[in-house]
């Protein structure tokens, strides 16, 4: 039950090991080496679990081994506030410490549109977005696009559900390759998070913690 087991590359650990982490929660335990085989993933995770880096770290790793020369949006991660897409932002950036060249943008309502408009079009490699912003944005701009995505997350989907983001997310969902992988993360399995999962993901695998 240590960090080591699980596969991850050196900069991560030395993320880990400078945040204090000494060993992975049991949804990060579960989350990373299923997650860093590609599969889908649906779990049921609270805030304070840990549930950012179970996701994160994998997704990371992933990048490491990105096409560098061909910039793109290869992770979006939804989430239903401001707030909390602050918050794993954050966390993203202290993981990715040791990794000099991934970028990761904010794309959210209340913040300057063009300021994010020109972040979007510089291509980072991730995209922490409130469903609404992110749609307008995909709209009014010729120059991105999800084309390029390997990897969808959604937190917290039962809130993004009940703040009423479900056209939204249906309207993200058919603007992503249909061959990428897919993580949902909801403290409550309700029957309309259940729907979203048989629509977003490919024979998931089901964790909770
Ligand atoms: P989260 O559930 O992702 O919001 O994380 C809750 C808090 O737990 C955050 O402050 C994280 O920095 C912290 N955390 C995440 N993973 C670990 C770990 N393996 N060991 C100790 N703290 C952790």
């Amino acid at each position: 039950n240590s960090f080591l087991d699980l596969h991850l590359s050196r900069p991560l650990l030395r993320a880990c090991e400078a945040l204090g982490y000494t060993k992975p929660t049991p949804i990060q335990a579960a989350c990373i080496p299923l997650a860093l085989t590609g599969r889908d993933i649906c779990g049921s995770a609270i805030t304070g679990s840990g549930k950012t880096a179970a996701f994160a770290l994998p997704t990371l790793e992933r990048l490491l081994f990105r096409p560098k020369h061909r910039p793109a949006i290869r992770v979006l991660i939804l989430t239903p506030t401001r707030e909390l897409a602050v918050q794993i932002h954050s966390m993203i950036g202290k993981l990715a410490q040791f990794i000099p060249d991934i970028r990761s943008c904010l794309v959210l309502g209340g913040l300057s549109t063009k300021a994010q408009e020109a972040s979007l079009r510089s291509l980072p490699d991730i995209v922490v977005a409130t469903p609404g912003r992110m749609i307008d944005h995909l709209r009014n701009s010729m120059s991105v696009d999800l084309d390029d995505l390997a990897v969808l997350i959604l937190d917290e989907a039962d809130r993004l559900l009940e703040l009423g983001f479900d056209a939204e997310i249906r309207e993200l969902v058919r603007l992503c390759p249909k061959r990428r992988q897919t993580m949902l993360f909801s403290a409550t399995m309700t029957s309309q998070v259940d729907e979203l999962i048989k629509l977003l993901l490919d024979k998931p695998l089901r964790l909770s913690a």
